[in-house]
């Protein structure tokens, strides 16, 4: 469609965004409200474009639609209010001779006020002079002389009196401050193409100077914090523009204790504003912040933009708007963007407070903690027990730190990425966790750690860790609390209804499954059995294990272990029921938990009443070079098998146990690190043998689930195979990206920051799921796994799992469902829903 030059906007002008902005489009709707709106004309992205080539509309025909002696003003229409643009010029088209009669018509005080305030805008934003030569001084008439001598001092020439010609010169400098490198930069990082580009709107100045009741406000009706209803705003008499509400003198809206308000001060314009209030929310279907003017009593409604608001409030005026049936459930869903709800589960640092960051690193795991400085697990557990809030520093944490972890505020680790130990148990824990931060320097002997500016930080010194960010702080930082109410859970609810891939939660413990069911997760994807062994009793039991010389011994041992396993499936079970429950045996190696200095080699010689030589040639035996391929998951299940057998035993027992209270437990048994189909044989076969012993033991029937992880590329590649013994697969993404690139999770952070800088990588693998490499052994092995298994459950339980892009992916792919750490899960629903309204799948 051609546009004109510039349009007026009437309520049947052809204005669209896509061609004049949302500006001009967000005025035109005001005036089809029939809201008192200004005289506006809107100038289309293609004539700005062409000002910006030098070719310039006829400006004296724009000001003659306004009248003799208009004033006018000249604000920004990008497509998008988020992508900025130049500031408004207010007061174009004053003149020596206007300035004359508004001393007759309104004051001097005022005209001096109005004609200095252009000359300021017009000086230093399009003639591009010194601002300090125009500083805002109370204006008077030296002050006014002074400014038009400056200027042409300057500039050699007079300040311009003509009105069509301070047009021209103002919307060229705006238009061309639009193409600048900085601006356009700054809007592409909002997700402007590189080619958007700028309306204008050339607006009648309401005169808010002068004389009776005159000034500037802006209101808006909602608490922009929290989203509650609630007016808020300011307005200040004998003012221009929005700058002018945050001087002193300004007045509250409504009645308050603490001065005089608008509300008392013109009861007619309040009533006025609060009705076009709410037209404006039923017919723009949004909050609105009004800005508006008074002029000799009259009041006049300027512009209307989007109240911006927290992450917080943005959930709560969705859920309104659609309570109040003014937008759909559905759009309020795509309202709120996924990723902004991980902000509302965990407590944030204060984006207003002050922050002396000293360390930067990956931000593993959203929120703010604070707490004293403490290095070991040992001082960590002595901190909890005093009660005292602890950030655990570690090199990197190792299993044997799930204690300290546990009862830390948050975790800040110098080495490790996004799927590292630390990583991965934080966001399990919904701890904030900073890890990677390589540009600290941690001495565990000394006690300190070394910012990269020299400071030292000492155990017991207090920090804050800003998880969501990755940057750790000195000091205490003011904090805002996490918002789960009643809004977010009915957005989540309005998600689930409509979403089409099913959503599980990684939870390990008793707690972590408590908090899956507090944000509701579907079930349990996966259940890491390992953390189980990590408490102080069970672990000298479990090394007891490790160190048995014979079979016998080992079933010794593991007949300790077992009541206790029963009672943690038990409990999970208990806490789920009625969801199903994935557990995955025992995947880790057996060095991880050995002590690895003397002094633990010491210990354990104790409590194993063994010589320490013993114990140390134990422990060099059982030591990897590269435990991540050594002898872990399945290949421990199948030469160690006592331990599976312990395990599953405690899976069918604890079956039984909670099915007793209700419903009968389905057990899901899922097999870790295979590659090869005869590992699941052979482990299936003695699950079955367990089974049946349980079976007749017991005289109870129960039914359970055998799946395989698939973690190696091989898994996947023989996935058709491997899915005649298995009813279900879940994709490990973590080892399975890690074996893809032949990449160390652990280790790879210490390159990762350059590799994705040099673009080697679009982005952390181990963060992103790599649809090109990864994604197509996730492909492969679905499609190969359900050839033999039409009915074959498909599911992702790997850290990407919880990551919108990886969600589209499983569910494109015809994934049952993903399964991430609890605190994702709210992300992860709405994301889902997300994409079953932006992409719904054809009815079968
Ligand atoms: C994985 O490898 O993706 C996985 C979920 O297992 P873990 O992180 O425990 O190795
Ligand atoms: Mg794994």
């Amino acid at each position: 469609m051609d546009f004109p030059d510039f349009a007026e906007i009437t309520p049947t002008a052809p204005i669209l965004r896509d061609s004049h902005g949302w500006r001009a489009k967000c005025l035109q709707r005001l005036i089809r409200l029939e809201l008192p709106v200004p005289r506006t004309v809107a100038l289309p992205a293609a004539t700005v474009r062409a000002i910006a080539a030098g070719q310039m509309p006829d400006t004296a025909a724009i000001l003659r639609l306004f009248g003799a002696e208009p004033l006018v003003t000249v604000r920004p229409s990008p497509e998008n209010p988020d992508w900025g643009g130049p500031g408004s010029i207010l007061n174009i088209g004053m003149t020596k001779a206007r300035h004359r009669s508004l001393c007759a018509s309104h004051g001097e005080v005022a005209a001096n006020a109005i004609y200095l305030r252009f000359i300021q805008a017009y000086a230093t934003h399009v003639a591009r002079l010194d601002p300090d030569l125009f500083e805002a001084t109370e204006p008077s008439d030296e002050v006014l002389r002074a400014a038009l001598r400056a200027y042409e001092q300057e500039r050699e020439e007079p300040f311009p009196q003509d009105g069509a010609q301070q047009l021209s010169e103002v919307l060229r400098s705006m238009a061309r401050a639009w193409e600048g490198t900085s601006a356009r930069l700054l809007r592409q990082a909002k997700g402007a193409s590189p080619e958007a580009a700028l309306g204008l709107v050339v607006q009648e100045m309401a005169l808010s100077l002068g004389p009776g009741e005159c000034g500037a406000g802006v209101i808006q009706f909602v608490d922009p914090v929290t989203g509650a209803a609630q007016v808020t705003g300011r307005y200040k008499g004998q003012a221009q523009g929005r700058a002018a509400l945050q001087t002193e003198g300004a007045l509250y809206l409504t009645r308050d204790r603490r001065g005089p308000s608008l509300e008392e001060q013109c009861p007619e314009v309040f009533a006025d504003l609060i009705r076009h209030g709410a037209a404006c929310r039923l017919r723009l279907r949004e909050e609105m912040q009004i800005e508006f003017a008074i002029e000799d009593g009259a009041l006049r409604v300027l512009d209307a933009v989007r109240v911006a608001r927290s992450n917080r409030a943005n959930v709560r005026i969705a859920v309104a708007l659609a309570e109040n049936g003014v937008i759909s459930r559905n759009e309020a869903l795509l309202r709120v963007e996924p990723r902004a709800l991980s902000e509302l589960l965990h407590r944030q640092v204060d984006p207003r407070g002050v922050r002396d960051r000293f360390a930067r690193g990956i931000a593993a795991s959203p929120g703010a903690a604070q707490g004293r400085v403490v290095f070991s697990s040992s001082a960590a557990q002595a901190s909890a027990a005093r009660g005292e809030p602890y950030i655990l520093v570690r090199r990197e944490t190792a299993p044997e730190d799930i204690r300290g972890m546990n009862a830390a505020s948050g975790v800040l680790t110098e080495r490790g990425g996004i799927t590292s130990h630390a990583a991965v148990i934080a966001r399990g824990l919904g701890l904030p966790c900073v890890v990677g931060a390589s540009d600290l320097r941690m001495n565990a002997k000394d006690k300190t750690i070394t910012a990269a500016d020299g400071r030292v930080f000492r155990e017991g010194d207090v920090i804050t860790l800003d998880g969501t960010k990755g940057e750790a702080l000195a000091g205490i930082v003011a904090l805002q609390e996490p918002a789960l109410d009643e809004n977010f859970r009915t957005l989540l609810h309005w998600a689930d209804a409509v979403r089409d891939i099913g959503i599980r939660a990684n939870a390990d413990t008793p707690a972590d499954a408590q908090m899956a069911r507090n944000f509701e997760a579907q079930g349990i994807g996966l259940c890491r059995t390992e953390h189980m062994f990590f408490d102080e009793d069970r672990l000298t039991v479990m090394r007891e294990m490790i160190f048995a010389d014979t079979p016998g011994d080992r079933r010794i041992a593991l007949d300790r272990l077992l009541p206790m396993q029963r009672a943690d499936f038990t409990r999970l079970f208990e806490i789920m029921h009625g969801l199903p429950v994935c557990i995955r045996l025992f995947d880790p190696p057996l060095h991880e938990f050995l002590p690895h200095d003397r002094e633990g080699m010491r210990e354990l010689a104790e409590a194993l009443d063994r010589p320490l030589s013993d114990v140390v040639r134990r422990v060099e035996a059982l030591s990897e070079f590269n435990p991540m391929l050594g002898m872990r998951g399945v290949r421990l299940g199948i030469t160690l098998p006592e331990i599976y057998d312990m395990q599953v035993r405690a899976i069918f027992e604890a079956t039984i146990d909670a099915s007793r209270k209700g419903a009968p437990i389905v057990p899901e048994i899922m097999i870790p690190l295979v590659s090869a189909k005869r590992e699941v044989e052979l482990v299936k076969t003695r699950i079955e043998a367990v089974a049946a012993a349980v079976r007749s033991e017991r005289g109870v029937a129960f039914d359970y689930c055998l799946g395989v992880m698939v973690e190696t590329p091989r898994a996947a590649l023989r996935a058709g195979e491997i899915a005649h013994h298995a009813a279900f697969l879940s994709f490990g993404t973590n080892d399975l990206t890690q074996m893809t690139y032949g990449l160390s999770r652990d280790d790879a952070g210490r390159f990762m920051n350059t590799y994705v800088q040099l673009g080697v990588y679009p982005e952390d693998p181990f963060h992103t799921l790599d649809i090109d490499g990864v994604g197509e052994l996730l492909l492969i092995g679905a499609a190969r796994g359900r050839q033999t298994r039409q009915n074959l459950t498909l599911s992702v339980c790997g850290e990407h799992g919880g990551n919108p892009e990886s969600i589209a992916f499983c569910r494109k792919a015809g994934f049952d469902y993903v399964s991430c750490s609890p605190f994702r899960v709210p992300v992860a629903r709405l994301a889902a829903a997300h994409l079953a309204l932006n992409d719904p799948k054809p009815d079968l």
